[in-house]
């Protein structure tokens, strides 16, 4: 089987101010064509790291992508490194400092001549292959060593993505026999990893030992995956469905979905094979929920709006919440967020509503109502069900769970409810 490394280069990694998205992209990327990814290395803008990195990598690995490192700056030292690693010198190459004139001239659009640092863009080793980089000034490049590949894209996610798709998976498709990789997810929430656990104790057993099964916790959600290797794409995708099958079978109670997607994309399906439509009301989550079903492309087919109500005043002026309800049950309970449904309803003119209200910290609790404390509704004009969390975690934690907590509550609520007439 081939093997890759990437190798991402750049101070600002080590230090925590750039978050490294490009090996996750690379990695998602080389799985989809068979090529696994063995490891990820980041280093510094430093040259004894970055030779160090080659060295390393390159004894076990078939293909080392290195990203970052090529802007004209002297912090960016990879380019010359790279030549003199594999043994070349710089030359002007015409057909890269064509392209940087076009696009200083045609695409970049800012004022005043181009400095003259962006020339050194077209100087490239002469031992390597050039990748065309529409999307900016830094090619990549392309060197072979020892029957190992190497390739060097620029740091900037927006141009490394376009390389890999465009340049770098063609040639690799070209060059190389890939095996199949296939993955099977499913998404569970409601239960944690250990518990899940549990369940899967005797399946798990019962797994050959080329299939691997995954546990991906995050926020109330636990997602299970299933990969294994195979020859053939066809076959080994055979080969793996009972397993996946028993798996959903086992979780079932669980279960939201068999592909791997968000909770978010699942809602927003069923509501759109229903041709229905939703809109929260949300005061502790200050429109998360929101946000995260509109992440979802082609929202608005079923999306309708919010009202962030974090306030009193809000929750009575906007979405008709009775004083006399707030000054007695207060904001957060359930006589108030089955009003919020309500008001929701009716305000956004939607077949659903989710409303929340809770205590999400550090301030704030109380005795009767300790941090943590939400209560969350959902509705359709005929009927509203409430529900009750005592979270007890941090702000951020506590936001994202009353966020997911409350959308599967909607899901339960809507495929419930699904022959409720309107
Ligand atoms: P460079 O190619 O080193 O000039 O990087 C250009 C820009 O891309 C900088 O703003 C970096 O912070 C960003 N960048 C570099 N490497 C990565 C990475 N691995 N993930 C995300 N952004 C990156
Ligand atoms: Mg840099």
């Amino acid at each position: 089987m081939m093997n890759s490394s990437v190798i991402t280069i750049g101070d600002e990694l080590l230090i925590g101010q750039t978050i490294d998205t490009n090996s996750a992209f690379i990695g998602q990327e080389f799985n989809k064509i068979g090529l696994w990814v063995r490891r990820r290395v980041a280093v510094g803008d430093n040259y004894d790291e970055i030779w160090k990195a080659l060295d390393e990598e390159s004894k076990e690995s078939d293909i080392i992508i290195i990203t970052g490192g090529l802007g004209p700056t002297a912090d960016d030292i990879t380019k010359p490194l790279l030549c003199d690693y594999f043994g070349g010198k710089m030359i002007v190459n015409e057909k890269v400092l064509a392209h940087v004139h076009h696009l200083f001239k045609n695409v970049f659009n800012r004022p005043g001549p181009m400095p003259e640092s962006n020339l050194k863009q077209a100087e490239v080793p002469n031992c390597c292959t050039i990748l065309h980089n529409e999307t900016g000034t830094a090619p990549g490049m392309l060197f072979k060593k020892n029957g190992k590949v190497f390739i060097s894209l620029p740091g900037v996610p927006h141009e490394m993505k376009w390389l890999i798709i465009n340049e770098v998976i063609p040639y690799l498709l070209k060059e190389f026999k890939m095996p199949a990789i296939v993955h099977r997810t499913v998404l569970t929430v409601g239960q944690g990893e250990s518990h899940i656990a549990a369940l899967l104790k005797d399946f798990e057993s019962t797994l050959p030992t080329h299939i691997k099964l995954a546990y991906l916790p995050n926020y109330g959600m636990v997602k299970l995956r299933l990969t294994t290797f195979g020859t053939d794409k066809e076959q080994t995708e055979k080969e793996v469905e009972p397993y996946f099958k028993k798996l959903q079978e086992t979780v079932k109670d669980f279960l939201v979905t068999n592909e791997d997607e968000g909770l978010e994309v699942v809602v927003g399906n069923i509501l759109k094979s229903k041709n229905k439509t939703m809109g929260t009301a949300e005061s502790c989550t200050g429109g998360y929920i929101a946000h995260l079903i509109t992440s979802v492309a082609g929202s608005s087919a079923y999306f309708n709006g919010s009202v962030v109500s974090y306030s009193n005043s809000v929750k009575e002026n906007v979405l008709g919440v009775q004083t006399k309800t707030i000054e007695r049950y207060g904001a957060v309970s359930e006589e108030t967020v089955k009003e919020m449904a309500a008001g929701a309803i009716r305000t956004l003119g939607v077949d659903y509503a989710v409303a929340v209200s809770g205590i999400m910290g550090p301030d704030g609790g109380s005795e009767e109502k300790p941090v943590g404390a939400v209560w969350v509704a959902v509705g359709c004009t005929a009927k509203t069900e409430t529900l009750k969390l005592n979270l007890r975690f941090d702000r951020k934690r506590n936001i994202s769970l009353t966020a997911t907590y409350a959308l599967n509550f909607l899901r339960k609520f809507i495929l419930k409810n699904e022959t409720d007439v309107f």
